[in-house]
């Protein structure tokens, strides 16, 4: 599986929740009340990719780890 680089801007989060309910390996929340990163190949690619699109403030980018390519948000 080729890597995903994630990033999650802790400044925009609301702690929603949702990022982790769809990947639940891949995020956690933690005692902040703010997502962050727990393993990174955690869920499978599309798992990841689907939780980040669904973050409603957009606080979720990921990049393809090998060409760089910005995934989500789509540019
Ligand atoms: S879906 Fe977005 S706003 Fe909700 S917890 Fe995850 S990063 Fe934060």
């Amino acid at each position: 599986m080729r890597p995903l680089r994630i990033v999650v801007d802790r400044d925009t989060c609301a702690a929603c929740d949702i990022c982790r309910e769809i990947a639940p390996n891949t995020f956690e929340i933690d005692g902040d009340a703010k997502a962050h990163v727990k393993d990174p190949q955690g869920d499978p690619r599309d798992v990841i990719i689907k939780a980040a699109d669904n973050c409603p403030m957009e606080a979720v980018a990921v990049f393809d780890g090998d060409s760089g390519e910005q995934l989500v948000p789509k540019v």
